[in-house]
Protein backbone atom coordinates (compact mmCIF):
# COMPACT_ATOMS: atom_id res chain seq x y z
CA UNK A 1 0.00 0.00 0.00
CA UNK A 2 1.12 3.78 -0.57
CA UNK A 3 1.88 5.56 2.34
CA UNK A 4 -0.48 8.19 2.33
CA UNK A 5 -0.86 10.86 5.22
CA UNK A 6 -3.82 13.39 4.67
CA UNK A 7 -3.43 15.55 7.83
CA UNK A 8 -0.56 17.68 8.72
CA UNK A 9 0.31 21.00 10.00
CA UNK A 10 2.72 23.77 8.88
CA UNK A 11 3.39 27.09 10.49
CA UNK A 12 0.54 28.49 8.09
CA UNK A 13 -1.50 27.42 11.65
CA UNK A 14 0.02 25.46 14.71
CA UNK A 15 2.89 23.83 12.87
CA UNK A 16 6.61 24.78 13.82
CA UNK A 17 7.92 23.94 10.13
CA UNK A 18 7.07 26.01 6.79
CA UNK A 19 4.96 24.33 4.48
CA UNK A 20 8.03 23.33 2.26
CA UNK A 21 10.18 22.00 5.57
CA UNK A 22 6.74 20.09 5.76
CA UNK A 23 7.01 18.08 2.71
CA UNK A 24 10.28 17.68 2.76
CA UNK A 25 10.33 15.95 6.37
CA UNK A 26 7.40 13.56 4.42
CA UNK A 27 9.29 13.02 1.55
CA UNK A 28 12.51 11.18 3.78
CA UNK A 29 9.94 9.47 6.05
CA UNK A 30 7.87 7.76 2.78
CA UNK A 31 4.92 9.49 2.59
CA UNK A 32 4.01 8.84 -1.31
CA UNK A 33 0.97 11.18 -1.05
CA UNK A 34 0.53 14.07 1.12
CA UNK A 35 -2.24 16.50 2.09
CA UNK A 36 -1.47 19.47 3.83
CA UNK A 37 -4.86 20.53 6.03
CA UNK A 38 -3.57 23.72 7.90
CA UNK A 39 -6.41 25.08 10.52
CA UNK A 40 -8.73 27.76 8.76
CA UNK A 41 -5.83 28.95 5.91
CA UNK A 42 -4.93 27.75 2.93
CA UNK A 43 -2.01 29.80 2.08
CA UNK A 44 0.33 26.70 2.39
CA UNK A 45 -0.60 25.03 -0.09
CA UNK A 46 0.78 26.30 -3.23
CA UNK A 47 4.45 26.14 -1.67
CA UNK A 48 3.96 22.71 -0.38
CA UNK A 49 2.48 21.64 -4.03
CA UNK A 50 5.44 23.06 -5.87
CA UNK A 51 7.73 20.83 -3.49
CA UNK A 52 6.22 17.49 -3.68
CA UNK A 53 5.94 17.75 -7.14
CA UNK A 54 9.98 18.30 -7.55
CA UNK A 55 9.92 14.63 -5.21
CA UNK A 56 7.46 13.08 -7.23
CA UNK A 57 4.98 12.93 -4.81
CA UNK A 58 1.51 13.31 -5.14
CA UNK A 59 0.09 16.35 -3.30
CA UNK A 60 -3.64 16.79 -2.57
CA UNK A 61 -4.82 20.45 -1.19
CA UNK A 62 -6.46 20.06 2.10
CA UNK A 63 -7.97 22.53 5.00
CA UNK A 64 -8.49 21.71 8.63
CA UNK A 65 -12.07 23.90 9.47
CA UNK A 66 -12.73 24.42 13.19
CA UNK A 67 -16.45 24.18 13.68
CA UNK A 68 -19.05 24.65 16.97
CA UNK A 69 -21.60 21.87 16.69
CA UNK A 70 -24.03 22.06 19.99
CA UNK A 71 -21.34 22.65 22.77
CA UNK A 72 -18.63 21.00 21.00
CA UNK A 73 -15.46 22.07 19.18
CA UNK A 74 -15.29 20.10 15.84
CA UNK A 75 -12.41 19.95 13.06
CA UNK A 76 -13.35 19.39 9.85
CA UNK A 77 -11.10 18.30 7.35
CA UNK A 78 -11.86 19.09 3.73
CA UNK A 79 -9.57 16.87 1.36
CA UNK A 80 -9.16 18.26 -2.97
CA UNK A 81 -10.33 21.45 -2.09
CA UNK A 82 -10.03 24.13 -4.84
CA UNK A 83 -8.63 26.95 -2.28
CA UNK A 84 -9.46 29.40 -5.88
CA UNK A 85 -13.28 28.70 -4.51
CA UNK A 86 -14.77 31.73 -3.50
CA UNK A 87 -17.14 31.07 -1.13
CA UNK A 88 -14.58 28.83 0.62
CA UNK A 89 -11.87 31.56 1.36
CA UNK A 90 -14.66 34.10 2.41
CA UNK A 91 -15.67 31.53 4.93
CA UNK A 92 -11.98 30.88 6.44
CA UNK A 93 -11.38 34.47 6.22
CA UNK A 94 -14.41 34.79 9.16
CA UNK A 95 -13.42 31.85 10.99
CA UNK A 96 -9.92 33.37 11.36
CA UNK A 97 -11.44 36.79 11.78
CA UNK A 98 -12.41 35.82 15.61
CA UNK A 99 -8.62 34.64 16.50
CA UNK A 100 -7.52 37.90 17.58
CA UNK A 101 -10.19 38.58 20.18
CA UNK A 102 -10.25 35.41 21.47
CA UNK A 103 -6.17 35.59 22.40
CA UNK A 104 -6.92 39.32 24.14
CA UNK A 105 -9.41 37.07 26.35
CA UNK A 106 -7.24 33.99 26.72
CA UNK A 107 -4.50 36.70 27.70
CA UNK A 108 -6.76 38.61 30.32
CA UNK A 109 -7.78 34.92 31.65
CA UNK A 110 -4.31 33.73 32.27
CA UNK A 111 -3.14 37.22 33.68
CA UNK A 112 -6.09 36.60 36.27
CA UNK A 113 -4.36 33.38 37.12
CA UNK A 114 -1.21 35.55 37.72
CA UNK A 115 0.61 34.67 34.17
CA UNK A 116 1.09 38.13 32.36
CA UNK A 117 2.81 39.11 28.94
CA UNK A 118 1.15 35.85 27.48
CA UNK A 119 -0.42 37.41 24.73
CA UNK A 120 3.46 39.01 23.02
CA UNK A 121 4.85 35.93 24.37
CA UNK A 122 2.28 34.04 22.03
CA UNK A 123 2.80 36.26 18.95
CA UNK A 124 6.22 35.56 18.59
CA UNK A 125 5.47 31.71 17.88
CA UNK A 126 2.71 32.47 15.47
CA UNK A 127 4.45 33.01 12.13
CA UNK A 128 0.72 33.87 10.36
CA UNK A 129 -0.98 36.24 13.55
CA UNK A 130 -3.86 35.95 11.59
CA UNK A 131 -3.86 32.41 12.85
CA UNK A 132 -2.73 32.95 16.36
CA UNK A 133 -4.26 29.58 18.54
CA UNK A 134 -4.01 27.86 21.52
CA UNK A 135 -0.51 25.76 20.32
CA UNK A 136 1.24 29.05 19.97
CA UNK A 137 0.35 29.84 23.98
CA UNK A 138 1.07 26.87 24.95
CA UNK A 139 4.31 27.09 23.56
CA UNK A 140 5.37 30.60 24.83
CA UNK A 141 4.25 29.21 28.46
CA UNK A 142 6.83 26.65 27.99
CA UNK A 143 9.44 28.47 27.09
CA UNK A 144 8.66 30.74 30.33
CA UNK A 145 9.25 27.72 31.96
CA UNK A 146 5.33 27.33 33.80
CA UNK A 147 5.02 23.85 32.36
CA UNK A 148 7.67 21.05 31.15
CA UNK A 149 5.86 20.69 27.69
CA UNK A 150 2.76 21.74 25.38
CA UNK A 151 0.59 18.66 26.38
CA UNK A 152 0.97 20.21 30.28
CA UNK A 153 0.06 23.57 29.58
CA UNK A 154 -3.45 22.35 27.70
CA UNK A 155 -4.26 20.18 31.16
CA UNK A 156 -3.41 22.87 32.98
CA UNK A 157 -4.46 26.38 31.47
CA UNK A 158 -5.38 25.48 27.83
CA UNK A 159 -8.62 22.74 27.73
CA UNK A 160 -12.22 23.49 27.68
CA UNK A 161 -13.05 24.48 31.50
CA UNK A 162 -8.74 25.29 32.37
CA UNK A 163 -8.31 28.67 33.51
CA UNK A 164 -7.18 29.69 30.33
CA UNK A 165 -10.12 28.38 28.23
CA UNK A 166 -12.12 30.92 26.35
CA UNK A 167 -15.46 30.31 25.00
CA UNK A 168 -15.55 30.25 21.15
CA UNK A 169 -18.09 30.07 18.53
CA UNK A 170 -16.45 28.83 14.76
CA UNK A 171 -18.06 27.61 11.72
CA UNK A 172 -21.52 25.95 11.89
CA UNK A 173 -21.27 22.46 10.83
CA UNK A 174 -23.49 23.07 7.79
CA UNK A 175 -21.30 25.83 6.40
CA UNK A 176 -17.90 23.91 6.84
CA UNK A 177 -19.22 21.04 4.97
CA UNK A 178 -21.06 23.00 2.38
CA UNK A 179 -17.71 25.28 1.76
CA UNK A 180 -15.73 22.34 1.59
CA UNK A 181 -18.05 20.45 -1.46
CA UNK A 182 -18.81 23.47 -2.71
CA UNK A 183 -15.25 23.57 -3.77
CA UNK A 184 -15.17 20.32 -5.20
CA UNK A 185 -13.46 18.41 -2.06
CA UNK A 186 -14.78 15.61 0.83
CA UNK A 187 -15.56 16.64 4.09
CA UNK A 188 -13.63 14.24 6.83
CA UNK A 189 -14.43 14.03 10.52
CA UNK A 190 -11.24 14.31 12.09
CA UNK A 191 -10.21 13.00 15.03
CA UNK A 192 -13.71 11.65 16.38
CA UNK A 193 -11.77 9.62 18.94
CA UNK A 194 -11.02 12.99 20.62
CA UNK A 195 -14.39 14.27 20.92
CA UNK A 196 -15.10 11.23 23.31
CA UNK A 197 -13.15 11.25 25.84
CA UNK A 198 -12.46 14.22 28.76
CA UNK A 199 -15.06 15.45 31.17
CA UNK A 200 -16.62 17.34 28.14
CA UNK A 201 -17.00 14.99 26.10
CA UNK A 202 -19.69 13.52 23.76
CA UNK A 203 -21.23 10.08 24.40
CA UNK A 204 -21.87 7.14 22.01
CA UNK A 205 -25.80 8.76 21.55
CA UNK A 206 -24.29 12.52 20.70
CA UNK A 207 -21.48 10.51 18.11
CA UNK A 208 -24.32 9.01 16.38
CA UNK A 209 -26.42 11.84 16.20
CA UNK A 210 -23.47 13.87 14.87
CA UNK A 211 -22.80 11.22 11.98
CA UNK A 212 -25.89 11.36 10.96
CA UNK A 213 -26.48 14.84 10.90
CA UNK A 214 -23.36 15.39 8.99
CA UNK A 215 -23.74 12.27 6.79
CA UNK A 216 -27.11 14.50 5.64
CA UNK A 217 -25.26 17.73 5.07
CA UNK A 218 -22.88 15.81 2.69
CA UNK A 219 -19.56 14.81 5.02
CA UNK A 220 -18.13 11.49 3.02
CA UNK A 221 -15.49 10.15 5.05
CA UNK A 222 -14.04 9.72 8.67
CA UNK A 223 -10.62 9.95 10.29
CA UNK A 224 -10.43 6.52 11.50
CA UNK A 225 -6.21 6.43 12.00
CA UNK A 226 -4.86 9.82 13.45
CA UNK A 227 -2.02 9.69 15.50
CA UNK A 228 -4.23 10.12 18.67
CA UNK A 229 -6.23 7.36 18.18
CA UNK A 230 -5.82 3.85 19.88
CA UNK A 231 -5.53 0.90 18.06
CA UNK A 232 -8.98 0.13 19.81
CA UNK A 233 -10.09 3.29 18.11
CA UNK A 234 -8.88 2.40 14.89
CA UNK A 235 -11.56 -1.01 14.93
CA UNK A 236 -13.81 1.20 16.69
CA UNK A 237 -14.20 4.31 13.98
CA UNK A 238 -14.18 1.30 11.29
CA UNK A 239 -17.44 0.50 12.53
CA UNK A 240 -18.96 3.93 12.63
CA UNK A 241 -17.37 4.34 9.35
CA UNK A 242 -18.84 1.03 8.01
CA UNK A 243 -22.53 1.69 9.56
CA UNK A 244 -22.67 5.14 8.78
CA UNK A 245 -21.06 4.19 4.82
CA UNK A 246 -18.12 6.48 5.03
CA UNK A 247 -15.15 6.42 3.58
CA UNK A 248 -11.92 6.32 5.81
CA UNK A 249 -9.17 8.71 6.32
CA UNK A 250 -5.59 8.23 7.43
CA UNK A 251 -2.97 11.09 8.98
CA UNK A 252 -0.52 11.59 11.45
CA UNK A 253 -1.86 15.43 12.57
CA UNK A 254 1.91 16.20 12.39
CA UNK A 255 2.83 19.68 14.21
CA UNK A 256 6.52 19.57 14.51
CA UNK A 257 9.64 17.04 15.40
CA UNK A 258 9.18 15.94 19.27
CA UNK A 259 5.89 17.69 19.79
CA UNK A 260 3.08 14.91 17.99
CA UNK A 261 1.57 11.99 18.64
CA UNK A 262 3.03 10.89 15.65
CA UNK A 263 5.67 11.36 13.37
CA UNK A 264 4.74 11.51 9.61
CA UNK A 265 5.30 8.17 7.63
CA UNK A 266 4.57 4.83 8.48
CA UNK A 267 0.78 5.39 9.54
CA UNK A 268 -1.04 1.89 10.69
CA UNK A 269 -2.74 0.57 7.62
CA UNK A 270 -6.56 1.36 7.73
CA UNK A 271 -9.26 -1.77 8.83
CA UNK A 272 -9.74 -4.12 6.34
CA UNK A 273 -13.10 -3.28 6.41
CA UNK A 274 -12.35 0.71 5.61
CA UNK A 275 -13.02 1.84 1.78
CA UNK A 276 -10.20 4.66 2.04
CA UNK A 277 -11.20 8.09 1.43
CA UNK A 278 -8.48 8.18 -1.37
CA UNK A 279 -11.74 6.05 -3.64
CA UNK A 280 -13.07 9.88 -3.77
CA UNK A 281 -9.92 11.50 -4.52
CA UNK A 282 -8.87 11.98 -8.71
P1 LIG B 1 -7.26 26.38 18.60
O1 LIG B 1 -7.78 26.16 17.20
O2 LIG B 1 -6.51 27.67 18.73
O3 LIG B 1 -8.31 26.19 19.64
O4 LIG B 1 -6.16 25.26 18.86
C1 LIG B 1 -6.47 23.92 18.64
C2 LIG B 1 -5.17 23.15 18.54
O5 LIG B 1 -4.61 22.95 19.83
C3 LIG B 1 -5.34 21.75 17.99
O6 LIG B 1 -5.34 21.77 16.60
C4 LIG B 1 -4.12 21.05 18.51
O7 LIG B 1 -3.01 21.35 17.69
C5 LIG B 1 -3.90 21.73 19.85
N1 LIG B 1 -4.44 20.94 20.98
C6 LIG B 1 -5.72 20.84 21.38
N2 LIG B 1 -5.82 20.06 22.48
C7 LIG B 1 -4.56 19.66 22.77
C8 LIG B 1 -3.97 18.86 23.79
N3 LIG B 1 -4.72 18.31 24.75
N4 LIG B 1 -2.63 18.66 23.77
C9 LIG B 1 -1.86 19.24 22.81
N5 LIG B 1 -2.36 20.01 21.83
C10 LIG B 1 -3.67 20.22 21.81
MN1 LIG C 1 -3.42 22.13 15.66
MN1 LIG D 1 -7.71 18.87 14.78
MN1 LIG E 1 -4.94 18.83 12.79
Amino acid sequence: MLDYDLHCHSNISDGTLTPGEVVNRAFERGVKVLALTDHDDTDGLEEARSVALQHGMRFINGVEISVSWRKHTLHIVGLGIDPAYAPLQEGLRLVRSGRGKRAEKMADELARAGIGGVLAGALKHASNPNMIGRTHFARYLVEAGHCKDVKSVFNRYLATGKPGYVPHQWASLADAISWICGSGGVAVLAHPGRYMVGRHSMGKNTMHELLTEFVELGGQALEVVTGSHTPEQYAEFSRYADEFKLLSSCGSDFHGPGESYRDMGRLPDLPLICRPVWQALQ
